[in-house]
């Protein structure tokens, strides 16, 4: 049984007045929800403020990004156990723009899924191919190799605290949405890919979840697919209404 997984990533938005503000109305607005896991990951300087108004709700906190080292001279950067010091639970790893912007290559990204396990965060592996390698027809060869390297020496008791989120490119903060049938088939190929990498067993209970302008209108057909077993929402994630909506998705 995956249980459904619905996150919000703030990425560089909201401040700690209307951060705070947000998570005290999403923790009003879903104290009716059951049956499924909720999260979200507020920029850095907000983690402590919005770890108070989350404590006691129901509502989980992640955080966008991390380095792997455990400590040092490594400016700008925050490790897990600083992470787990303010509540954090998750990490996004290898989001897209985090790959695109900043030049994360899958070696690093492995070597960041590996320091959040060990440092007890839970990892949420963000992979996804770009338009152009979707056109040329590369989008299982570029999502199997974002896999099988960001995974590398990852151990399989691990899993259970594993979540990938696939997010094509082409659809992050674009307001193009992959088709619930094209996001399916991806998702149906990391399944795939994982039990090839692992077992069927590992890969049947590993939760995937959808991302790429996700919103009140299309979350309850993405969410009725097969494989698609919660979503990672960027904009649609700043505005109460919006995201309480898309944490009581119908389907
Ligand atoms: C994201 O930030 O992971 C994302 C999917 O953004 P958006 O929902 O805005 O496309």
């Amino acid at each position: 049984m995956r249980y459904p997984f619905i996150s919000g990533n703030w990425k560089m938005f909201l401040n700690k007045t209307s951060g705070v503000e947000l998570a005290k109305a999403l923790v009003n607005g879903t104290k009716d929800v059951k049956d499924r896991d909720i999260m979200i990951c507020p920029g850095f300087p907000l983690l402590s403020d919005v770890a108070e108004i989350l404590a006691g709700s129901q509502i989980q906190l992640g955080a966008q990004n991390m380095y792997y080292e455990k400590e040092g001279a490594f400016t700008g950067e925050a490790s897990a156990e600083m992470l787990m010091s303010v509540s954090c639970s998750y990490v996004l790893l290898g989001h897209s723009e985090r790959r695109h912007i900043f030049h994360e290559n899958n070696e690093l990204i492995n070597k960041k899924v590996l320091a959040a396990l060990q440092g007890g965060l839970k990892p949420i592996l963000c992979i996804g191919e770009l338009l152009e390698e979707r056109e040329a027809g590369n989008t299982e060869s570029v999502v199997r190799e974002q896999l099988t390297t960001g995974f590398t020496d990852v151990n399989a008791a691990h899993f259970s605290d594993i979540i990938v989120a696939y997010e094509p490119v082409w659809a992050i903060g674009t307001g193009k949405t992959a088709t619930p049938e094209d996001a399916d088939n991806v998702h149906s190929f990391i399944r795939k890919t994982v039990a090839g990498l692992y077992s069927k067993s590992i890969s049947d209970e590993m939760r995937i979840i959808y991302g790429g302008s996700v919103k009140p209108d299309n979350i309850d057909g993405l969410m009725a697919k097969e494989n698609i077993d919660g979503a990672l929402v960027g904009g649609g994630s700043l505005k109460q209404d919006s995201f309480i909506r898309i944490i009581k998705f119908e389907s």
